[in-house]
């Protein structure tokens, strides 16, 4: 077989597709945010507003956060230097899980590389190890809990999205004396949904189910503390593990997960994905500590991020574009179509200087083609009309439907 062949063929089927991935190169401005440089093909460079990124309290140029990683570079360096059991255990990673441990309220934390890599070595090390163990996992699931629960080869059940009541029934088949876990998020970051976390705790806690709940759209953006959503329900007790990142709201990068002792314990001492992987550096724990500390103490940044969602979703609406009513940051505005998609996407950028990325399938379903847009409290009103002017004068050119008042 001519393996190269076949890899060129499967990648011309992307192009085909539109689903070809082209990655814009930004160059971020520090103090600047959401500012940033693009580098074009045709090597000009040109200034831009990002409207799609994760950053989503602009944390990852905060004072704090900046000044903790430069001073931790200068007195630790560059690496961690090893695993975290062979000489990478930095204390900056130690301050970092305890200061987690404590924004969860939970008895302990566990630092990974990646929010990715802490579902799918968390997810995948209980599902395996626990015998018998079943998975009932949310049909919306990111794929780093999806290959996390596939990898440990457990039973799984894929209950509907949000739907507490077919969970329900798919435990109440199932074996009672079966160990059992319950995955789901809390923000879903495409449609912008909130789940029911309640109600699915009170079902988990009738089959006596573990409970895993990832957070990583809602830490530092929601409750009082910036805990998340189960911090401003209530529910953080009803939780086994809460699992987050710090490369979203918190503005750096990596991922963790809280919960008991035993259960942290148990996979700090199994999880491969953990073990045999270099630590974070120091600085980046350091960054990540500054960062969770300030959007503890300070509100100023929810509250500011809460009314800027709120005008670009009035910008929008004066103007007729549908976006998709959610109670979260998201704000998703349809086009359903990928073509029509990625068209308005270019224009908007190489015309407009507004960038947003456009979500076509097979990270949304087809006909639900979007551009998903993430205000941040350091977007300006002037950046809110210059939006929704963008938006306006394409939708016209692409004689797309218009929402009615
Ligand atoms: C982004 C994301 C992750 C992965 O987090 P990273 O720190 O970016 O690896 C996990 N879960 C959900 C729901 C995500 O959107």
């Amino acid at each position: 077989m001519d393996v190269n062949a076949y890899l060129e063929e499967r990648l011309s089927k992307l192009h085909d597709n539109g689903n070809y991935r082209i990655f814009a190169d930004l160059e971020r401005q520090a103090g600047n945010f959401p500012r940033a440089t693009r580098y074009r093909e045709d090597g000009t460079v040109q200034d831009v507003t990002v409207w799609c990124s994760n950053d989503y309290l602009g944390m990852g140029q905060h004072d704090k956060v900046v000044g903790a990683m430069q001073d931790v570079i200068a007195k630790c360096g560059a690496g961690a230097g090893g695993t975290r059991n062979i000489s990478g255990t930095n204390h900056y990673h130690v301050l970092l899980e305890r200061e987690l441990a404590d924004l969860h309220a939970k008895e302990a934390a566990l630092i990974f590389t990646s929010g990715y890599v802490s579902n799918w070595a968390a997810l995948g090390t209980l599902a395996s190890q626990v015998p018998g163990m079943i998975v009932y996992s949310d049909s919306l699931n990111h794929a780093s809990m999806i290959e996390g629960i596939r990898h440990s080869r457990c039973e799984k059940r894929i209950f509907k999205h949000n739907d507490y009541e077919d969970l329900e029934r798919q435990m109440a088949a199932d074996d009672p004396d079966a160990p059992k876990m319950v995955a789901f998020e809390s923000v879903y970051s495409m449609d912008g949904d909130i789940a029911p976390i309640k109600e699915i705790c009170d079902v988990a806690d009738k089959f006596g189910a573990l409970t895993y709940l990832d957070e990583v759209h809602a830490v530092g953006m929601y409750g009082p503390r910036g805990g998340g959503v189960a911090e401003r329900e209530g529910l953080m007790d009803r939780l086994t593990i809460i699992e987050g990142t710090l490369g979203k709201a918190f503005g750096v990068m990596g991922g963790y997960i809280t919960g008991s002792k035993t259960v942290v314990d148990f996979v700090r001492s199994f999880a491969s994905g953990f073990i045999f992987t270099t630590a974070l550096p120091p600085a980046l724990a350091a960054g990540a500590t500054a960062s969770i500390k300030h959007l503890k103490e300070s509100r100023f940044e929810r509250e500011a991020h809460k009314q800027r969602v709120a005008q670009v979703r009035a910008a929008l609406d004066k103007r007729g574009i549908p976006h998709m009513e959610n109670p979260s940051h998201i704000v998703p505005v349809m086009v359903g179509d990928a073509k029509k998609c990625k068209w308005i996407s270019d224009i908007l950028l190489d015309t407009y200087g507004v960038y947003v990325q456009p979500i076509n399938y097979p990270t949304v379903p087809v006909g639900t083609e979007r551009l998903r847009f993430t205000p941040t409290p350091l977007h300006t009103a002037e950046d809110i009309e210059h939006l929704a002017n963008a938006i306006n004068d394409l939708w016209s050119q692409c004689a797309l439907a218009r929402a009615v008042a």
